[in-house]
């Protein structure tokens, strides 16, 4: 899946989440902590892969990323599994908890989450790639939906620009308009 794929999924994961959920009071500046996260779990598997985006806008990035695929052992493998969920979970959960006190108004808690819901929707949408993914890792088996493979998208073909990304824009609209007004009385009251 492209970038933009991957980022428009972030965001709408966390939306049906929010959708779904009793969405807790929380700061301005957690709000965009959450919006932040969201979007970069929403790419960071892809560090396996030395032409990522992740790894473009760093100066030195593609040596970098080369060395990161080698050490998750290439392209969808470990960071496109469940085991890799985990060790990304449980890295980021020490990453902010050593920076928590320089930030006291930001819920660290409801950060983690939503980077954990960006990676997630990232395996879910490289899922109904040709590709597949190995969920289960370190069982080597590629899932993919549907089953068969040639019904699977490829990677910037006209049915990710012009079906997926679409679909997932309708879903966004779709809960925006839903949700307005509570939307817009959340926002209001922001704690600050
Ligand atoms: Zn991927």
């Amino acid at each position: 899946m492209l970038a933009r794929t991957h980022d428009l999924a972030a965001i709408t994961a966390l939306a049906l989440v929010a959708a779904t959920q009793a969405v807790p009071q929380m700061t301005l500046s957690t709000l965009i902590a959450v919006l932040l996260a969201n979007q970069i779990g929403g790419i960071a598997p892809d560090i396996d892969q030395p032409t990522a985006p992740f790894w473009r806008n760093l100066p030195v990035g593609h040596v970098l990323g080369r060395f990161a695929g080698k050490l998750l052992g290439g392209h969808r493998f470990l960071s496109h599994s469940l085991l890799g969920v985990a060790l990304f979970a449980f890295l980021t959960k020490l990453f902010l908890e050593f920076f928590q006190p320089l930030f006291p108004h930001v819920d660290s808690q409801l950060v983690w989450y939503a980077f954990i819901i960006g990676i997630l929707s990232h395996l879910v949408m490289d899922t109904i790639t040709k590709e597949g993914v190995p969920w289960l890792l370190p069982i080597p088996i590629k899932f993919g939906v549907p089953p068969l493979r040639s019904l699977r998208i490829t990677t910037g073909s006209w049915r990710e620009v012009w079906l997926v990304l679409p679909l997932l824009l309708v879903i966004d609209l779709w809960l925006l308009n839903m949700h307005y007004t509570s939307i817009l009385s959340y926002l209001h009251h922001l704690q600050r």
